[in-house]
């Protein structure tokens, strides 16, 4: 008997970097690299915290009955369909959890949100990994092949992170139907706000039509600008999945604060819709100014840009980091990508000028 036990040990662990609020020289720090909102949520938002925080003496409520209530009304899912998380992280967690033994295989597209591949090791499951299409969008056919007797978690995502590439209703068509009933349909929708405001398809209808079992989680962390409150959500196909969820779930994981700030987010779609406007605006904009300049946008349709640099450029996210900019990047086939948050104006075009200064500066 030894603690930790091997699954556990055998995870690697990278701390979650906080960048410095300022660099040494006094100048502004940019966070683009964690798809956060550049701006504070909406004073209702944080008028109803606040109002919450006055009640922290109190459990909140481990049902999340309000929440609840407000996302059936909006969705025209029945209540007992829906469950939330202290961030949708929370539930892909929970998801992992009512689906996998050791043992079995877990399904999902290479590169993706790397969460996926932690939980199922966390499961002493198997990781499989299929590539994406070159352009960064998932392959649907190539993820079906892939299944086997022991597939028992399949995560999908659209938009998808890192790329942003969306799967067409087609896409979801195909895979709600040909993905075998022995395995749970886990469809991410951490950015469908972008998505939607982009001309992505509505999964869920299409999924309502699966016969298998599905979920498919939000979040408040990306299109209301909650990231730091910790609130996402989900649907379920049936209520015995979303009861699963439900009992799995640590207890009152939402605090009230989170719980009082996603229903006064909900209450005021104009914010959310007015902020994904913009950020897919600004996303435009960089990609319009990074084209000419030999950088290749990937198609996409969320809140940050995935681009691959001009072939020779040197490390840009290092070159960028000295000047107190913060991107990320990952590998597409045999090119490494930038994948960089869209904040406000200012924040785009100190990216574009940083990327344009770099991009053919000596290595
Ligand atoms: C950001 C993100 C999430 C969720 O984040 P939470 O803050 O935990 O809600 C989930 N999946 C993907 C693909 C993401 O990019």
């Amino acid at each position: 008997m030894s603690v930790p036990v091997d699954r556990v040990s055998a995870l690697s662990f990278h701390p979650l970097y906080e960048p410095p609020e300022i660099l040494a020289d006094g100048s502004k720090v940019r966070r683009l690299n964690l798809n956060e909102s550049p701006f504070p949520p909406s004073p209702a938002v944080i008028a109803a915290m606040t109002r919450a925080a006055a009640l922290g003496n109190r459990y909140p409520d481990g049902e999340a009955r309000a929440l609840i209530e407000a996302l059936a009304a909006g969705s025209g899912i029945p209540p007992e369909r829906i469950f939330v998380g202290a961030g949708s992280n929370e539930l892909l967690a929970a998801s992992a959890e009512i689906s996998l033994d050791p043992g079995d295989q877990m399904l999902a597209p290479l590169p993706a949100f790397p969460t996926y591949a932690k939980l199922a090791r966390l499961r002493g499951a198997e990781f499989v990994g299929v590539p994406l299409h070159g352009d960064g969008r998932i392959d649907v056919p190539a993820m079906l092949a892939a299944v086997t007797p022991r597939t028992r978690l399949a995560f999908f995502s659209s938009p998808h992170n890192p790329t942003g590439g969306i799967m067409t209703a087609e896409d979801i068509l195909r895979l709600v139907q040909e993905l075998p009933e022995h395995v749970m349909l886990h469809f991410d929708e951490a950015y469908y706000e972008f998505g939607r405001a982009a001309g992505a398809p509505d999964a869920l209808p299409i999924l309502s039509t699966r016969k298998g079992p599905w979920i498919s989680t939000r979040t408040f962390s990306k299109a209301y600008g909650m990231a730091g409150v910790r609130v996402g959500y989900g649907f379920a196909g049936t209520p015995e999945l979303a009861l699963a969820i439900r009992k799995v779930r640590p207890n009152f994981s939402l605090s009230r604060m989170a719980l009082a700030g996603g229903v006064a987010a909900l209450a005021e779609p104009g914010a959310s819709a007015a902020l994904v406007a913009l950020i897919l605006k600004e996303r435009d904009r960089m990609a319009a100014q990074l084209r000419p300049a030999g950088f290749t946008p990937l198609p996409g349709a969320a809140n940050f840009l995935a681009l691959l640099p001009p072939p020779g450029s040197p490390n840009l996210v290092d070159r960028l980091r000295d000047a107190g900019i913060y991107i990320t990047d990952f590998v597409l086939g045999e090119t490494r990508a930038l994948r960089i948050t869209i904040g406000d104006a200012e924040d785009t075009n100190a990216v574009v000028s940083a990327l344009l200064e770099n991009a053919d500066a000596p290595r």
